[in-house]
């Protein structure tokens, strides 16, 4: 199958202490796919409506049979794109959000308290599909890299020696990719689960050292799995090899909105210019894929980004967005532009 083809789901997290102390209302109403948004500074308005593949509630206790588990969002969407992969398809995942609407939960989640997000999830499954399906025709390799993209340069979350500022370039087979950015082989899940700590911990680090906050960058982890089949009676290999990305992004709040001045408001024009040419690459392909067209301007080029997962987001590939939601009225104006952001990308 040609195009792009990108489910999107919307996930609204419980309240938040600030919040809940500003005895904050909720504006987001949720039923079947469809959630809506009511203006609190006008409650008259008709409240706005979007369509999603997927649209979680999670602000009620866990006993509301709309409540959306951990597990429920990886069964969703972890596991399908899990199975693309398998099948041959480099795939997507993202997290779109202002800070604290509920990325890295759904990336990451807690893993101390059981609630695992969609990275370790997807991760731990690929290991028992491995194990499942390893066999004397079949063999598997993996190889996973973790990177940060902070003001259009890459750092190496995996070797944090390396300052950052390294240099993207292009293969002219394999498309984009970062030179230098360490890619370590991995036989388990815990090699896997070790490598994503150190990294998660080496972002806080160099994020407090360079007095910025993660939540400014985009962290990009991805994993290289490769499926080898052996013919027996040729002795033949054949090879399959697919590209799993899992982003968090920064956060998407505007600049403009916080007073930002100097770096802070360079920084701003930079998140903002890869947050939107995300959005016009992820509606670009949309449309040629609902237009059923082969070729069309997509601007992959515009940002670090967007040109890195070009092999992942575009073609031969599968693609998830989550956008997180903060239930509260005082976010509306955020909520309401991730809202858009996300039914631009269907
Ligand atoms: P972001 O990555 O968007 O900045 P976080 O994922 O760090 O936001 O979420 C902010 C806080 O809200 C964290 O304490 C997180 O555990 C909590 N949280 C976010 N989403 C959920 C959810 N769906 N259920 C429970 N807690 C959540």
């Amino acid at each position: 199958m040609s195009g792009a083809s990108v489910k999107v789901a919307v996930r609204v997290r419980p309240f938040n202490s600030r919040e809940t102390s500003k005895e904050s209302k909720c504006i987001i109403q949720m039923q079947g796919n469809s959630t809506s948004i009511i203006n609190p500074k006008n409650p008259k308005e008709a409240p706005k409506s979007f369509s999603f593949d997927y649209s979680y509630w999670s602000h009620t206790s866990p006993e509301d049979p709309c409540f959306a588990s951990q597990n429920r969002v990886y069964n969703d969407i972890g596991k399908e794109m899990l199975l693309h992969a398998f099948e041959g398809y480099n795939v997507c995942i993202f997290a779109y959000g202002q800070t604290g609407a509920g990325k890295s939960y759904t990336m990451m989640g807690k893993q101390e308290e059981s609630q695992a997000g969609i990275i370790p999830q997807l991760c731990e499954e690929l290991f028992e599909k491995i194990n499942d399906n390893c066999n004397e025709e079949m063999s598997y390799s993996v190889e996973v890299s973790y990177m940060e993209i902070y003001c259009e340069r890459v750092r190496d979350l995996l070797n944090p020696k390396n300052k950052g500022n390294l240099r993207v370039r292009e293969h002219p087979l394999l498309g984009p990719y970062v030179e230098d950015l360490s890619k370590l082989a991995v036989t388990s899940y815990t090699d896997i689960a070790d490598l994503m700590d150190a990294g998660n911990k080496a972002r806080t680090v160099a994020a407090t050292n360079m007095n910025e906050t993660s939540s400014r960058s985009h962290a990009v982890f991805t994993i290289v799995f490769t499926q080898k089949k052996l013919d027996n009676e040729t002795n033949l290999s054949t090879e399959k090899v697919s590209k799993i990305s899992l982003v968090d992004l920064a956060g998407s709040e505007r600049a403009d909105s916080t007073g930002a001045k100097g770096t802070r408001l360079k920084e701003g024009a930079n998140i903002n210019k890869s947050l939107t040419t995300l959005g016009k690459v992820i509606s670009a392909l949309a449309e040629v894929s609902k237009k059923k067209k082969k070729t069309d301007f997509i601007p992959y080029r515009d940002s670090v980004l967007t040109w890195l997962l070009r092999e992942n987001l575009g073609g031969n590939s599968r693609t998830a967005m989550v956008a997180a939601l903060s239930p509260a009225d005082i976010n509306y104006d955020e909520t309401l532009s991730t809202l858009r952001y996300a039914d631009r990308a269907k």
